[in-house]
């Protein structure tokens, strides 16, 4: 299997630390809104690429963090006159909701920074003590300069970085000793939740929350790291400088960041008017149709969301749907076992489901497996009529499969009787009633023509498609 590693830039075959087992760590939401259409694509193509994993046979340990203490969250508890924790708790249980909509599995942990404070404040304390952090007035700065790989994920150089910096002054941090570095640990602000520490009651800063629970829930060194390409500098760039500089040893050996999700060729901005929640998509598109139109594209590749092209992923799923459904109903009411043409089907079906796996096992290419899957739909729409019931059963549970993968729920349809059979059968009940046997009978044998069987039970009259 290969991964694109932003680390080296390349394509890389997966190793994992242990065998058969992987370590995952997805940068989370900051819980102060619903969340937002974009933070949606990095919800479901990372859990699609721990469907895929799991699919191979993989034990994937999957740790996603919710950041529930922010600025932004603060501010908005200050809005409402009330504690950032409610705040927090309030928007983690929207996103959970937003997330089962979208299919998108509960992680193995979901994390919350506000829980994971004691961790924090000791790994602040290690690296004060290595002399790659320092306390100023209860402020503590990571020194940046003291971990000389500093730039190697986001390939920029220091002293560029430098002449950038050189004008910032944030306010509050005066005591920095050098532009570059940034905070680990803040002091408490009025009417700010705080905890206490060596360095006076305060707030840890974000990217210490990632280095402390990642370290936590997966080991020193996670296999695969992964977050929205605006992470990749600062976030992630200082999650390496942290943990490396702890630990001594390697943080991730693989980093993967999708693209981002722009609205009809504009960036989000709630400026611009075109922000959009999850939670007001779905009034339009039912949340499957979502997922399907995010797997429609490469992960690395920019995404436009528009009317337009999630139309064009609805119509694509209903044919899906619709070619389930027949088989569906072949597999219940077909006859027989395998033929030898069906064999032959069957053969072309596997040439299929390894073209699905080869565009997985290569950077996880979603647009060509779903390609794969649309070729299986047409196979299949072509030779399950004249297929065997064994053959039907065959090919649905391969579909099923592999839609499962994509996260792709297969729902069986209730199945309704058109309505002028249900007419048929309210009158032949009449006729039985009135005991025109003949006229009952002739009813029975008219919608047995038209492939409607029925039977007489105590629970009243029950049908089957023939
Ligand atoms: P945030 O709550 O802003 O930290 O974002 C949570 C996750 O969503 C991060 O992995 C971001 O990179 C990702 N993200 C935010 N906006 C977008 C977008 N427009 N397209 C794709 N990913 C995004
Ligand atoms: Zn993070």
């Amino acid at each position: 299997m290969k991964i694109f590693n932003t680390l080296t830039k390349q394509k890389e075959e997966f190793v994992p630390v242990n065998e058969g087992k992987v370590g995952m760590y997805v940068c989370g939401p900051t819980v102060y809104n619903y969340i937002h259409i974009g933070n949606a694509r990095p919800m479901i193509v990372f859990d699609t690429v721990r469907r895929y994993f799991e699919y191979k046979g993989y034990e994937v340990n999957y740790v996603s963090n919710f950041t529930d203490v922010d600025d932004k969250i603060i501010k908005k508890a200050i809005e409402e006159g009330v504690d950032a924790s409610e705040i927090s708790e309030r928007f983690i249980v929207e996103c959970k909701k937003d997330m089962e909509g979208m299919n998108v599995k509960p992680a193995t942990t979901h994390p919350k920074a506000t829980e994971e404070i004691g961790g924090m404040i000791k790994m602040i304390r290690t690296l004060i003590q290595k002399d790659h952090a320092y306390a100023v007035d209860g402020t503590v700065y990571f020194k940046t300069r003291s971990f000389p790989e500093y730039g190697k994920l986001s390939k920029k150089n220091i002293d560029d970085l430098e002449a950038g910096h050189r004008d910032i002054k944030v306010t509050g941090e005066d005591g920095k000793q050098d532009p570059l570095d940034f905070v680990l640990w803040k002091p408490k602000k009025e009417g700010e939740p705080a905890w206490g520490s060596p360095w006076g009651q305060g707030r840890p800063g974000w990217h210490i929350e990632c280095s402390v629970m990642s370290k936590k829930y997966i080991g020193d060194t996670i296999d695969i790291h992964a977050g929205g390409e605006d992470l990749i500098f600062p976030h992630h760039e200082n999650e390496i400088a942290q943990s490396e500089a702890c630990n001594d040893e390697t943080f991730a050996n693989y980093w993967m960041h999708n693209a981002f999700l722009n609205i009809d060729g504009e960036k989000m901005s709630k400026s611009a008017g075109n922000f959009f929640t999850v939670r007001e998509i779905s009034e339009k598109y039912p949340l499957q149709v979502i997922r399907f139109f995010m797997l429609s594209a490469h992960y690395r590749s920019p995404l436009n969301f528009s009317d337009t092209l999630v139309e064009s992923a609805k119509n694509g799923l209903e044919r899906i749907y619709n070619a389930v459904d027949l088989l569906r109903d072949r597999a219940a009411h077909g006859e027989g076992t395998l033929t030898d043409a069906d064999k032959e089907n069957l053969a072309k079906l596997q040439e299929l489901v390894d073209k699905y796996e080869a565009a997985m096992e290569d950077d996880f290419n979603t647009a060509d497996a779903i390609a794969a899957v649309f070729e299986m739909v047409k196979l299949s729409n072509t030779t399950v009529r004249t297929g065997s019931k064994e053959y039907a059963a065959n090919v649905l549970a391969t579909v099923e499969k592999l839609c499962d993968i994509l996260g792709i729920i297969l729902e069986e349809k209730e199945d309704v009787l058109e309505p002028e059979f249900a007419a048929l059968i309210e009158e032949r009940t009449a006729a039985k009633k009135a005991r025109d046997f003949a006229r009952a009978d002739a009813i029975r044998d008219e919608l047995a023509a038209k492939g409607i069987l029925i039977k007489d039970t105590r629970e009243g009259v029950k049908w089957t498609r023939a």
